[in-house]
């Protein structure tokens, strides 16, 4: 018996080649990604900026707003540029580049106020992401929504291209840690046995995969339980007609706890432990406006939902969105999508 697992050229050869043409032929490149970046956004943006830093390139990274303390630790992290701090700054690289990266999102929208210069820059433009439904604002677009995350998109990019050798240990971190935090340590989203095949090559490049897996979830402050407890005994509703639970913070009760921005990270998925629900929604109450994350299981589309009533989107089983308004009428508005969406919700826990 033959247990070699092969790895498969999933991204077309005419992107592959295309997006190597234009790397070659530019020498300022600006990656960027989207709005309250996660480890994904941030493993692949600077995994990919190793890669072209060490092939001589003039490459900056900017975000449009600030990442987590919990994925400082990836070597370049210190060089990344916050949008929302420098604005003008951001607009001058954006500019003055010759090639900018798309990583991990979809559409201009994604990246909030960075997104007037970067469609107006007359920069080329290369998607990498695995998000449905890609803006046309690109000259390549590498788009593939069926793999779990962007950083796994990237590394079969690289191995694609031939590149495997010029995979550093540092690049391996970031890769991994993308690939990691997008399938919650590889519990969801993260069946398919090519991604395992992928994992075994990046341990060869020295991975210490659980200390990364320590960096990320272990690293949380005293406060950031205590409100989590706070959320789950006080904060949490059960629509068990719906399969359905709602976990929700507003600003006063975020104050009641010494915590820091991306601390909220992750308390979506706790309600899915519980039996019968399929459909988790977590509403935070942010400065003048109401953010929503979204998970579900099997079939239950809930970007379909974020993008029916809260203007949002992403992945089938995870999603987000926005409200401008109170947290009761958001409430409001999220109790009768649910009655609306009954049925579907019904379909998907047929199939647990
Ligand atoms: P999270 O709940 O972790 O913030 O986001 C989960 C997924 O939904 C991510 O893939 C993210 O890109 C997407 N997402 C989160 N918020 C929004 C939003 O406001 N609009 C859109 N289109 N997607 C979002
Ligand atoms: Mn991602």
């Amino acid at each position: 018996m033959n247990f070699n697992i092969s790895i498969s050229d999933i991204i077309a050869k005419n992107e592959v080649q295309q997006a190597m043409h234009l790397i070659n032929t530019s020498h300022r490149i600006v990656i960027t990604s989207h709005l309250s970046p996660d480890g994904d956004a941030i493993g692949s943006s600077l995994a990919l900026y190793h890669f072209l830093k060490n092939r001589g390139k003039d490459v900056r990274v900017i975000v449009p707003n600030a990442f987590p303390s919990f994925l400082k630790w990836m070597d370049g992290a210190d060089d990344i540029k916050i949008y929302e701090y420098h604005p003008k700054g951001g607009q001058y690289e954006l500019y003055s580049a010759d090639l900018i990266f798309s990583v991990d999102y979809n559409t201009p929208k994604r990246v909030g106020d960075m997104a007037y210069a970067l469609e107006k820059s007359r920069a080329k433009k290369i998607l990498v992401d695995h998000h449905p439904q890609p803006g046309n604002i690109f000259d390549v677009t590498i788009s593939y929504p069926e793999i779990s995350s962007t950083a796994e998109l990237l590394f079969r990019l690289l191995l694609q291209t031939g590149k495997y050798d010029e995979i550093t240990q540092p690049m391996a971190d970031c890769i991994y840690c993308g690939m990691m935090t997008d399938t919650g340590g590889f519990t969801f989203n993260s069946s398919n046995p090519e991604t395992y095949a992928i994992i075994s090559l990046l341990l060869r490049k020295g991975v210490n995969k659980d200390k990364i897996f320590s960096k990320v979830f272990h690293n949380h402050n005293a406060d950031r339980f205590r409100m989590l407890g706070f959320m789950l005994s006080q904060r949490m509703e059960i629509f068990p007609e719906q399969h359905a639970a709602l976990v929700y913070l507003s600003k006063q009760d975020q104050a009641q706890f010494a915590i820091s921005k991306g601390d909220t990270e992750g308390f979506v998925n706790y309600p899915l432990s519980i039996k019968g629900i399929i459909f988790s929604t977590f509403i935070r109450e942010d400065d003048g406006l109401i953010k929503l994350s979204f998970r579900s299981q099997k079939s239950f589309a809930c970007n379909e939902f974020a993008a029916e009533f809260f203007n949002g989107g992403g992945h089938l089983n995870a999603s987000g969105g926005e409200f401008y308004g109170t947290m009761e009428e958001t409430i409001a508005i999220f109790s009768a999508g649910l009655k609306q969406y009954e049925t579907k919700l019904k379909a998907a826990i047929n199939e647990l």
